[in-house]
């Protein structure tokens, strides 16, 4: 065990008291985001329901028998056209990881669309998105090659690819990537170096509470800030708690605990390099007070007219409420775009959504105009 993962156990798990390790994370945050929660106004477009794999808490994957589809153009552009209006920045196009890999009906309903792989339907659609609307989209495909960034980098500022473990344990049968490929990690973690070779802000995270055990806890904090460290492309890091959904594998799975997940976040706040954004889902967590001093600093994606379309059984929270809430600890929430300041930047962003970017942030690279319509 080297002296950083010593470290790590014993914050999350040894005799230092919550509030302590709180104070200390707090701290930190203040240090590096002052006084602000950052989220990011969006629209969620699911461009396809479709997945080459089946992991075993997911119900945003649909076989072709029970719906999963692709979104046409029009389809994309009314929710596209309702988040502009909203006053959102961010489309997030969030879809299953390249489903003609599996299903021969994604082949062909592609080619009804006009296209021969779902990675240029979605170039496609980021590039109407760009152009048409101000939103910015953020690239959420799974997998992805040193070219199909290079490509989605001209029309999108970032994108996003969850670790959410660095255990290759989960794939082993009755756990929760049994049987998923994308899920590998050595593969993930290729996507997040390709990012870093083609310089694209990328976010990543963990889904906390699929790796059970105190060591495996541990190992993937440890990796977390080891890959942190290393990839200059990590804007973002979510830690996301485990949600057990009905009709999943993992329906009967127990969720994370509000004092061990309070540890963790801390914990990886007090170890993770000052810039990276720490991000918590304001959705998923059962009182979202008890996080605003742990040392997060972003509520990530809240949107005021689609659903989450990963956890359709969570609402988002009403920004107003959000606000008050926020400020009653003492901090401001401010909406952000899908880049944060310190990556707006020409060695991080293509000329053109640099322009655009520029266009629409003040000199603190955040939103000049933010009236959200709810
Ligand atoms: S979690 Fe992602 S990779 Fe796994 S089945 Fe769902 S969409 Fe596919």
């Amino acid at each position: 065990m080297s002296i950083l993962d010593k470290k790590i156990e014993n914050y999350i798990f040894g005799d230092i008291s919550t509030n302590e390790l709180l104070s200390l994370a707090f701290e930190k945050k203040l240090k590096h985001f002052g006084s602000f929660i950052t989220y990011s106004p969006k629209v969620f477009i699911p461009l396809t329901t479709l997945c080459q794999d089946s992991c075993a808490y997911c119900t945003f994957v649909k076989s072709p028998k029970d719906g999963g589809t692709y979104l046409t153009h029009e389809e994309v552009d009314a929710i596209a056209n309702v988040g502009d209006k909203s006053g959102c920045f961010e489309a997030l196009f969030t879809l299953g990881d390249k489903p003609e890999a599996k299903w021969s009906f994604a082949i062909e309903e592609l080619q009804k669309l006009g296209y021969d792989s779902t990675f240029s339907y979605l170039l496609e659609n980021a590039k109407r998105v760009n152009e048409n609307y101000h939103l910015f989209p953020h690239i959420n495909p799974g997998l992805m090659s040193n070219n199909e960034i290079k490509q989605y980098k001209k029309y999108s500022p970032s994108g996003g690819l969850m670790i959410e473990t660095f255990s290759n344990k989960l794939t082993e049968k009755g756990r929760a990537h049994y049987g998923a490929k994308t899920k590998n990690v050595s593969l993930r973690l290729n996507t997040l170096q390709s990012a870093m070779d083609m310089k694209y802000p990328m976010t990543t995270g963990l889904l906390l509470g699929i790796a059970d055990t105190k060591d495996e806890i541990v190992f993937d904090i440890f990796q977390l800030i080891e890959t942190c460290n290393k990839n200059k492309a990590i804007q973002e890091i979510i830690l996301q708690n485990f949600r057990a959904k009905q009709n999943t594998i993992m329906r009967n799975n127990s969720e994370i605990i509000n004092d061990l997940f309070l540890r963790i976040i801390a914990t990886t706040r007090i170890f993770l390099p000052g810039h990276i954004s720490l991000q918590i889902p304001p959705n998923l967590v059962s009182d979202v007070r008890l996080f605003l001093k742990s040392g997060i600093n972003d509520f990530g994606g809240i949107s005021p007219k689609t659903i989450d379309w990963v956890n359709p059984d969570h609402n988002w929270p009403n920004i107003e409420n959000l606000k008050i809430l926020v400020e009653e600890n003492d901090q401001k929430l401010f909406p952000r775009l899908p880049v944060y300041p310190s990556f707006i930047d020409k060695e991080w962003l293509s000329p053109g959504i640099y322009e655009k970017v520029l266009n629409s942030v003040n000199e603190s690279g955040y939103p000049k105009k933010h009236e959200l319509i709810q």
